[in-house]
């Protein structure tokens, strides 16, 4: 007889890294998503840059402007609208994008920036991309794998010692670090018992994975053990490039593996996803291009769209010498304008920009429509536990260098200093409110609402548990103001607020909406 009990998701294992790099990949899980074709035509891409480069006036305001007022309906542009905006080149027009960014950034997520950090768990990798510290070519690479004693002791670090409650996780392909290993870390990583430096209970609330792509299976594994944003960077989407840079016979010299990653991991039910190109591997508007083709494809689909996009930039790394003879490295300049473009062009999504960037580019991201950040981050493995406060640059232990290595305090206090309220929300996905869900209430701005409150709550908490006396006179301005919004905009709902915050003012914790 047929037993209707709920089956659990198998993950396979692999002994060997032969073994794992030949058997990997399960091409049922690639091709039903391409069946009608790739939604990366090449070809058309690169017609759309070239018919509006060729147009007689790319500068055209009345153009422009009927543009920007689909991103001011936080409606994801179409690819010949954000092929149009990448040719403007007027200094005016390009201020009113600039403008038109911002506005966008706040109708949707309000003057928050979302804070995380990065802990990187492993460096063992089988793969061999050409930009990369950690491929398996590099012998100067010191080979490590945290156990889950070192795991929490790093744990004890960041949400102990500097008050983070959101991790994006980091993790090497290799079958000793796949699916089993990233759950147990999650596991870990949310079952802390810590305390912060004034008694208050703290830990780890989201922890968010940056990973290979998976099999749906192995998903569903992750999906059980309470994963944040699954995000998967596609380096690049210009098929040549990616191939010439990740070695065939490699599981990331599989195009199509990666390029349906999220694919699979809808059909998981792991809705929040995260994607980016690694800028400065091919040219910067075929991949923004491309970038669009992919939200669009997730939104057709799906009816979800990425929760984040993030903008990783090729940063000086050991073993390679591509992040300084790549043909393709962009300016800062055509950074900013990158994330701008990709601000209007989806304008629900949440935007990361990481302390690869220098701290000059990262403040003017801000403005931009950035909606999280890192700060005080470490990439070395062991690097929280072992360095602490000094932050050194350790190049073969990591796998490329930071830019930007101001504290969190000091990212804080800079944030506050500009009007903007550091948030560490994680209530998200903790009330159900993911993917499809979270994707509606960000377009009608019901989701920043909610936002604005656990700001305010979370905020509240780290000033208490962590902050020096002078960081909470630069910062408690920000938040009364906030407060006073709340009570202006959302005169029902404030009492309620009122009760939360003076809970967590007299000692309780982790209360959200
Ligand atoms: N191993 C997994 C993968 O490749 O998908 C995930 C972890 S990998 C350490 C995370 C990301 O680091 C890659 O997706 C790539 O975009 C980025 N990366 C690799 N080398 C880099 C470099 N030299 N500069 C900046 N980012 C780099
Ligand atoms: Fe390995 Fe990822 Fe680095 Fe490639 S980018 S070498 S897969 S860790």
């Amino acid at each position: 007889m047929q037993t209707t009990a709920k089956i659990k998701p198998e993950i396979r294992k692999f002994k060997t890294a032969a073994d794992y790099t030949c058997n990997f990949i399960i091409r049922d899980q690639i091709d039903p998503y391409l069946k009608n074709g790739h939604y990366i035509n090449e070809s058309r891409i690169m017609r759309q840059l070239a018919d509006a480069a060729a147009t007689p006036n790319p500068n055209d305001p009345v153009r422009i402007r009927e543009i920007l007022a689909k991103s001011r309906q936080i409606e994801t542009l179409l690819p010949e609208e954000t092929a149009a905006l990448i040719q403007v080149t007027d200094k005016a027009l390009l201020d009113e994008m600039a403008a038109t960014a911002l506005a966008v950034k706040k109708a949707v997520y309000d003057n928050r920036v979302v804070m995380f950090a990065p802990l990187y768990l492993s460096n063992l990798c089988v793969n061999s991309c050409e930009y990369c510290g950690f491929k398996s070519c590099n012998s100067n690479q010191k080979r490590v794998m945290l156990t889950m004693d070192e795991v929490r002791r790093e744990i004890e670090v960041l949400a102990g010692k500097l008050g983070h409650k959101r991790l994006i996780a980091v993790y090497g392909e290799h079958p000793s670090t796949s699916t089993a290993y990233i759950a147990e870390t999650i596991r870990t990583a949310y079952a802390q018992d810590i305390k912060a430096p004034n008694g208050a209970p703290v830990g780890i609330r989201r922890v968010n994975v940056n990973a290979a792509p998976l099999p749906i299976e192995d998903l569903k594994v992750l999906k059980e053990v309470g994963i944040g944003t699954f995000q998967v960077f596609q380096e690049t989407y210009h098929r040549a490039t990616y191939k010439r840079l990740h070695p065939q016979g490699t599981v990331k010299g599989d195009y199509d593996w990666r390029t349906t990653a999220f694919h699979r991991a809808m059909e998981a039910g792991v809705d929040d996803v995260g994607m980016g190109v690694l800028y400065g591997l091919y040219d910067w508007k075929f991949e923004l291009l491309s970038t669009i083709y992919h939200a669009r494809e997730l939104e057709a689909k799906y009816n979800i769209g990425p929760h984040t996009i993030s903008f990783p930039r090729l940063e000086p790394a050991s073993g390679t010498d591509l992040p300084s003879t790549s043909p393709y490295l962009i300016d800062d300049d055509t950074f900013l304008r990158i994330v701008m473009i990709t601000r209007l062009s989806v304008p629900y999504t949440g935007m990361i920009v990481t302390c690869r960037e220098s701290p000059e580019s990262r403040n003017a991201c801000i403005s931009y429509g950035i909606t999280q950040m890192d700060a005080g981050s470490n990439i070395a493995l062991k690097g929280y536990s072992e360095y602490e406060s000094q932050s050194p640059q350790e190049q073969e232990r990591q796998q490329f260098m930071l830019a930007d290595t101001r504290s969190l305090e000091e990212m804080i206090t800079y944030l506050a200093r500009q009007g903007i309220i550091t948030s560490f929300c994680t209530a998200g996905y903790r009330c159900g409110r993911t993917g499809g869900c979270i994707m509606d209430s960000l377009k009608t701005g019901k989701e920043g609402k909610f936002c604005k409150i656990n700001a305010v709550l979370t905020f509240r908490e780290w000033l208490d548990d962590f902050a020096s006396e002078a960081t909470k006179k630069i910062c408690e301005p920000v938040l009364n103001q906030e407060l006073q919004a709340i009570q202006e905009h959302l005169p029902l709902f404030y009492p309620t607020v009122k009760e939360h915050y003076d809970r967590i003012c007299a000692g309780e914790r982790d209360l959200f909406f």
